[in-house]
């Protein structure tokens, strides 16, 4: 049996366009800019631990808890403006944990979709499991010059990566790390389950429902055409009976706090 923990890891308040662009027609509303406060909303941020026979998985990491002291200057400008990250008592990673009975050394892998901060903020809480992954690709891209990316986070954490095309954990389809490209360079989902009956937690490739039944486009995207590619796979998993469930990370619609797969 494979159970997969939905864990609620606090939340980010971003413009209303930054998930869905038709929500305006101004290409830059989604950075927030000259936009009112009746523009923002908040969506949930998320991780998910994977109880599997072979391992203990799990996918992203949620903020980190340095974020409450100075969520300012821990974030730096450019993403604090766009999207102000708040993590309450008791909704950080290794709590999180611990509330479902494990410390952070009983993880067998830790797989970051991508290392954007709201996903990849703990991984210095969770340096001490077994493995720590992210997709070559999004490792490349994470430690170039760019504000997105924090490296301070993970400067002390051994990052394994793995292949840019489907990774299948355990080698028997069970876990499967799937290339998910557009909203980052690398962006991995995770298909979890067997043939007849499985979820796919797909990281920031989807924001909620719009985005992969009406196909509408986030506001911003590291590449518009990959992005739009994944939404039509997302829709394919979506409508395909076997798939319980796709678990986007900052879907505002409610989902189940766990998975029996
Ligand atoms: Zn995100």
């Amino acid at each position: 049996m494979i159970k997969v923990h939905v864990l609620p890891c606090g939340s980010t308040v971003v413009d209303e366009a930054l998930p869905f662009s038709d929500q305006s027609k101004n290409p830059l509303a989604f950075t927030g800019l000259f936009r009112g406060k009746k523009h923002k909303v908040r969506v949930t941020v998320r991780a998910y631990l994977i109880e599997h026979p072979k391992g203990l998985i799990l996918v992203d990491t949620g903020w980190d808890d340095a974020i409450r002291q100075d969520a300012r200057a821990y974030e730096g400008f450019f993403n604090y403006f766009a999207s102000p990250g708040f993590l309450p008592e008791g909704e950080g990673i290794v709590d999180q944990l611990a509330a479902l009975g494990y410390r952070t050394s009983d993880l067998d892998y830790c797989i970051l979709t991508h290392m954007d901060i709201d996903h990849a903020g703990g991984i210095g809480e969770v340096k001490d499991a077994r493995r720590v992954m992210c997709s070559e690709a999004g490792w490349q891209a994470a430690n170039k010059r760019n504000p997105r990316y924090l490296k301070r986070l993970w400067q002390d954490v051994d990052v394994t990566t793995f292949e840019d095309a489907p990774h299948d954990l355990f080698g028997d389809g069970s876990v499967v790390l799937l290339p998910m490209h557009g909203h980052s360079a690398g962006m991995t989902a995770v298909k979890v389950g067997g043939k007849d009956h499985y979820l796919l937690i797909a990281g920031d490739a989807g924001y909620g429902r719009p985005s992969w039944e009406r196909q509408v486009l986030p506001g911003v995207e590291w590449n518009r055409k990959e992005t739009a590619k994944s939404l039509k796979r997302l829709r394919e998993f979506a409508l395909d009976p076997h798939c319980e469930a796709v678990l986007m990370t900052h879907d505002r619609e409610k989902t189940k706090d766990a998975f029996v797969l």
